[in-house]
């Protein structure tokens, strides 16, 4: 099979390229799907209390409005309805091929087509462009804790809910305290018996103002698309400020501090209590949490925090170091993803058989987050340094495809073989890159995902969502080395802006 471009993963940023590769009227891709469903993260996340803790509004593409957000925050059924309805308007259904797990791309100089394999064994696909969009947080992981395959009881991961257990007078045990267990645990305690929250740091929590959204202001949204924008622009400023805080190590960032120990202090009456819930670290250094109803679940007569570090897990519960072993029907574990930040999720050869793997082995990198030197036509959505501390994801996402299509439809429309970002350019986005994290939270001392174990971040973009949609703004040929089929004439230099 030939297609012009081959988009691999259909969550969020997978459909998206794909409906504004359609805008621009290319219909020759095909979107390759590991599962038997669209959505990614909110087909997968669907734990008790799951949401987004980014406004709605904000936590969407603007190309797709939805007046209908049932709250600020919504929930993860909602999102995935949110994205079955772009799959149904945008008609790119019959383009998803469920059931296919990539798992290699390689590419060959002499056509200028990758070619893509299967796990399942179907027949291998051959693309002009690839848009590699199979999710930073799409691998469960289980934490590396000894005795893990020992236990006897029920084992949860937050990312794979099992909706058939059910917790009605269980003691449960819950692992992490971080994004996703702080909406789980305040579920947990309504029915389980027993909630034990195992701690290893404490992070910063911030109020979470979720209000349900009234008729008339639905109603509004429908009829005037112009309050929707406002709204949504009024959400990207407001974030816009907080980075002031929260990306960078600065006054402000005590500011997020206090706001979040006044919020400590209004809920947690118990000084200890408190002092075990005090981060050590500076606010933003692992991401925020938004919740407001975490520490009042804490503090449920049937619920314990648990700050002893955990020395293995046995066949009926968890050791902790100082030699208790606490007994559970049930680990929940909300332990967060196998992020690949060196190496690759897959493998990939690029041109003279590069491998993309061993080249990010000591910490991934590439030119504005979307395209890597050696591996033309190849285009990342949430790639290196991508990631947005203050603000939507989908923001971002949504910079990265309305770039990415461009680049394509420039590729297809001129009939050039390939496009490949010139090494040099590549060197001196990273280099300002690597300079301005220095000064990021991110990078001042904290242990987090977002850092390689030798303390590299090829996560994080270092600064305000204005400044990263606008890199993305336009594809700026002159930095890119322009492939011609042979005997088609090199695009000359002067057209090249
Ligand atoms: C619980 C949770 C809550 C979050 N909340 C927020 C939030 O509030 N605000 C925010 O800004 N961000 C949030 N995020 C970050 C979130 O990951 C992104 O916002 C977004 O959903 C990612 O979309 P994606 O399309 O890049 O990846 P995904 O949604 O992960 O989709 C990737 C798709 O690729 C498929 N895939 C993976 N590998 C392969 C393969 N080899 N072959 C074929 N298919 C493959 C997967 O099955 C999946 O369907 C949250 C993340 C999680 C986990």
């Amino acid at each position: 099979m030939h297609t012009s471009v081959a988009i691999i993963g259909a969550g969020f940023a997978g459909i998206g390229a794909a409906i504004r590769l359609r805008d621009r009227g290319i219909d020759d891709f095909a979107i390759f799907e590991r599962d038997d469903r669209v959505g990614g993260t909110w087909r997968d996340n669907t734990y008790p209390g799951a949401a987004c803790d980014i406004p709605s509004r904000l936590y969407s593409y603007s190309f797709a409005p939805n007046p209908e957000w049932s709250h600020t925050y919504s929930r993860s059924a909602e999102i995935l309805d949110y994205i079955r309805s772009m799959v149904d308007d945008s008609g790119i259904g019959p383009h998803i091929r469920f059931g296919h797990t990539v798992s290699g791309l390689e590419y060959s100089a002499d056509e200028g087509l990758w070619t893509i394999t299967f796990d399942e064994g179907h027949e291998q696909v051959r693309a002009r462009a690839v848009v590699l969009a199979s999710g930073p947080l799409a691998n469960a992981s289980f934490p590396d804790i000894p005795g893990i395959e020992d236990y006897q009881g029920h084992k949860i991961h937050s990312a794979r809910w099992d909706h058939d257990y059910d917790f009605t007078g269980k003691k449960v045990a819950v692992v992490g305290t971080g994004a996703s267990a702080v909406q789980i645990v305040p579920e947990l305690v309504k029915q389980a018996a027993s909630v034990k929250v195992f701690q290893r740091t404490p992070g910063w929590v911030l109020p979470r103002a979720d209000v349900r959204t009234g008729e008339a202001t639905k109603r509004l949204y429908r009829s005037v698309p112009g309050a929707q924008r406002l709204a949504r622009s009024l959400w990207f400023w407001g974030h816009e400020t907080v980075a002031l805080g929260v990306v960078w190590n600065t006054p402000l960032t005590r500011v997020v501090e206090a706001v979040s120990k006044f919020h400590l202090r209004s809920q947690v009456a118990d000084p200890w209590l408190r002092r075990q819930l005090t981060p050590d670290f500076a606010a933003g250094c692992k991401r925020l949490l938004m919740t407001s109803d975490y520490y009042p679940a804490l503090q449920r007569p049937n619920c314990t925090l648990v700050t002893w570090p955990i020395a293995r897990i046995a066949e009926r519960g968890i050791r902790t170091v100082e030699g208790v072993e606490h007994q559970f029907d049930c680990i929940v574990f909300a332990t967060g993803f196998d992020v690949s930040k060196n190496g690759t999720p897959i493998p990939i050869t690029g041109l003279d058989g590069r491998d993309l793997a061993a080249e990010w082995g000591r910490g991934a990198f590439a030119y504005r987050s979307v395209a890597v030197s050696g591996y033309p036509n190849l285009f990342f959505t949430f790639g290196p340094n991508s990631g947005p501390g203050h603000s939507s994801a989908l923001v971002y996402m949504e910079a990265q495809i309305d770039y990415i299509t461009d680049a394509i439809t420039q590729l297809l429309d001129h009939g050039w073989k390939a496009l490949d970002v010139r090494a040099e350019a590549q060197e001196r986005y990273n280099r300002d890159i690597q300079r301005r994290l220095t000064s990021t939270t991110w990078n001042s001392g904290c242990q987090s995902w977002y850092l390689t174990e030798d303390g590299f971040n090829a996560t994080m973009y270092p600064g305000f969502a204005t400044q990263y949609v606008g890199q993305l703004r336009r594809v700026e040929l002159r930095d890119y080395r322009i492939l011609v089929h042979q005997g088609a004439r090199t695009p000359a230099a002067a057209a090249i802006q």
